[in-house]
């Protein structure tokens, strides 16, 4: 598999799957905008892929805001004169029950995680317009497809991003724009040991097919799949990627 003729943004690139995601598609070719909000982290993931041989640039990008979305497709336009590849890594957790859940809480999951994947969905489209098409991949989560006790506000946010990209999809095709949307389970990323610490690991992986969390190489992997020619059937797809988790 090559990506070598894409330019891929990638959100959330400074951590976790969307920092393995820039190693993994740097690695077969591509060249990659790695936009987040955390500066320090997103310039740290461009040093790793330049001190490996990859052309990478970092764009700061805070999905909430439309201008710095819109900012580093237009960016990455003028630098690479295209952008036919985008990852929507960008996203924030909470784990709250729904009658503890402040307004506040359920507003910013829902701004970070379903108005950014809209912002961000809105500027590739565009982008891949003008580069001649392209492909889009979001990151959902198991919890858009099954839920799990707490997780109110963001299985709504990423129900609806799996939503979302079904719409892209359809109106991506007539544009050779393929969206798709995968749906991770328990994956060992700094969200994820900040929420809930590495003790619950054991447990998760006790109730998961293949017995263990998911590295976020792997989901990395599957997503340079979906970006590739070897997809080019594939579009509107909706991709658990959490090792037979969903079959439970
Ligand atoms: P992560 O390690 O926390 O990385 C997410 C990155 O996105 C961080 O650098 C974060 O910065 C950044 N970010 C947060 N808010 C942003 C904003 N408004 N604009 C731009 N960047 C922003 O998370 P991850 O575990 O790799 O998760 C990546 C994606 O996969 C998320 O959408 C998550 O919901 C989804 N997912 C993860 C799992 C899992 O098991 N890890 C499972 C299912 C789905 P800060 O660190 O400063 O917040």
């Amino acid at each position: 598999m090559r990506l070598d003729d894409r330019i891929a943004v990638v959100t959330g690139g400074g951590s976790g799957i969307g920092r393995a995601t820039c190693a993994v598609l740097a690695g077969y070719g591509a060249r990659v905008v790695v936009a987040d909000i955390d500066e320090d982290a997103g310039r740290a993931t461009v040093e790793q892929l330049r001190e490996t041989g990859h052309e990478a640039v970092f764009s700061a990008c805070d999905v909430t805001r439309p201008e710095t979305v819109d900012r580093v497709f237009s960016a990455a336009l003028q630098r690479f004169e295209k952008v036919n590849a985008c990852v929507n890594c960008a996203g924030i957790l909470t784990h709250t029950p729904l009658e503890e859940t402040s307004d506040l809480d359920w507003q910013s999951v829902l701004h970070v995680n379903l108005t950014g994947a809209f912002h961000v969905t809105r500027a590739a489209l565009s982008a891949m317009r003008r580069s001649g098409g392209g492909a889009i991949v979001h990151l959902a989560s198991r919890m858009a497809l099954r839920v799990k006790e707490g997780h109110g506000a963001y299985a709504a946010s990423k129900a609806g991003v799996v939503q979302l990209a079904s719409m892209a999809a359809l109106e991506g095709a007539p544009h050779n724009i393929r969206v798709n949307c995968i749906c991770p389970g328990f994956v060992d990323t700094p969200m994820n040991r900040k929420a809930y610490g590495e003790e619950a690991f054991a447990g998760w992986s006790a109730v998961c097919p293949l017995k263990r969390v998911g590295r976020p190489e792997e989901v990395a992997q599957v997503i340079a799949f979906l970006l590739s020619d070897l997809a080019s059937y594939v579009t509107g797809a909706v991709l658990p990627v959490d090792g037979g988790r969903t079959l439970l």
